[in-house]
């Protein structure tokens, strides 16, 4: 008997586990790939010695010190500070869209002050947008939108942008300072090693039974569980009983080359519908202080898709939201299971947060309960300095 058998040993499920383990509970991983990692997992390709993000490039970013400070304690980290380039109309321009986008793309030289009046000028009154174009529109105006945006878009979920509600978005980040840096947050880099020593440190000393599918056994692992924590597929778990949540995915294609450097960049995209691939990613350009030691450089394409197998970015369209009530609220009436992850909770989640709705999950229930019945809940995180 287990105190938790944790189905998935991504990284909800080996944080969960390695927290549990360390709090002295009997915990086993059960994982269906044949290896850890989830969707961080990535391996160094041995003809070039690159480090290759099998299911998509990650970046570790947070804006939260205490979850930084957390994951340093698993890996070091390298300064690696993410941008990204796009092609559009056969030329290169800096994304998002900031100052040195706005520049090029129209020719000018304006200051930050005259371009945020420029923009306003661009911009159509569309009152109450009623679709994501109408919505983009209203926000960057309609040239910007028909070359950055448009054409990803519609690669990017197989549906034209005025067939998507306007909600898809909220805004749109336009800068206009010339900070081409992707993300904002304080603390980011990616690890030196690659995700998987963080996934063995994590798992270390906890049992794991890899190409286990939890639906071949399920009664019996949850006849041996005290507490059940699931990070696969909700609707898989209630047997699609309200209909299929809907994912996009993608498909990767690498190719190895003899060159030194493809693109200059870890993350080049694409912005014309008539490419087929979104984005090209140049995996060396994120360990830069290891480029030197590689042989030849890898590049992959990413093309959107469907399948099913693969679940990567939620849809979360009206009818999605309305098959994922259903499903919640038969999740809250199970008794003795955690759900928790971007599977179980139908929502994408950058690395960061999955660590923190993990520590969360297990500081909750391995909170105890003080003589006098009061609640004393568990600080997982170490302090911020
Ligand atoms: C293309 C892409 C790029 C991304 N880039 C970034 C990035 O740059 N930065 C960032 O912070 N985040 C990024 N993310 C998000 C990141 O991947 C997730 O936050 C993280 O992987 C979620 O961890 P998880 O444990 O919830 O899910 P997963 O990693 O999916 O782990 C779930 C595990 O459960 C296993 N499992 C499922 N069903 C069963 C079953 N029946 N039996 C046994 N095992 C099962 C799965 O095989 C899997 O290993 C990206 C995501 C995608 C799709």
């Amino acid at each position: 008997m287990y105190d938790f058998v944790v189905v998935g040993a991504g990284l909800f499920g080996a944080v969960f586990a390695h927290e549990v383990k360390k709090a002295g509970k009997k915990v086993l991983v059960i994982e269906k790939r044949d290896h850890i990692g989830g969707n961080c997992y990535s391996y160094d390709d041995p003809e070039t010695d690159i480090n290759i993000h099998k299911y998509g490039p990650h970046i570790f970013h947070t804006p939260d010190k205490r979850i930084w400070n957390y994951i340093n304690t698993f890996a070091d980290f390298n300064n690696y500070q993410h941008r990204v380039l796009t092609t559009a109309g056969g030329k290169v321009y800096s994304l998002p869209i900031n100052l040195a986008t706005i520049n090029q793309f129209y020719n000018l030289n304006l200051t930050p002050a005259e371009a945020a009046e420029f923009l306003k000028s661009k911009t159509s009154n569309i009152a109450s947008p009623q679709n994501l174009e109408d919505k983009a529109v209203s926000l960057i105006g309609r040239e910007l939108y028909e070359a950055f945006i448009k054409g990803y878009t519609i690669k990017q979920w197989n549906c034209d942008p005025v067939e998507l509600p306007a909600e898809v978005i909220t805004r749109l980040p336009v800068r206009t300072s010339y900070n081409d840096i992707y993300y904002h947050d304080n603390y980011q880099g990616m690890p030196v090693g690659g995700y998987e020593p963080i996934f063995e440190k994590l798992l270390e000393n906890v049992p794991l039974e890899l190409e286990t599918d939890f639906f071949e056994k399920r009664d019996y692992w949850k006849s041996v569980a005290g507490t059940l924590v699931y990070t696969g597929p909700i609707d898989r778990y209630f047997d699609y009983r309200w209909g299929n949540l809907r994912w996009r995915s993608c498909r990767f294609e690498m190719e190895r080359m003899s060159l030194n450097d493809y693109q200059g960049v870890s993350v080049m995209n694409y912005a014309d519908r008539d490419v087929p691939y979104t984005r090209i990613l140049e995996p060396k350009h994120f360990y830069r202080e290891r480029a030197h030691l590689s042989r030849g450089t890898v590049i992959i394409r990413e093309y959107p898709c469907d399948d099913p197998a693969q679940p990567y970015y939620p849809v979360r369209l009206k009818t999605d939201q309305e098959i994922l009530a259903k499903y919640q609220e038969a999740q809250s009436r199970e008794k003795d299971v955690v759900f928790g992850g971007r599977l179980a909770e139908y929502k994408y989640y950058d690395m960061w947060q999955v660590i923190s709705r993990a520590l969360e999950q297990a500081g909750k229930i391995l909170q105890g309960r003080s003589s006098s019945g009061r609640t004393k809940s568990r600080q997982l995180l170490p302090a911020e300095d």
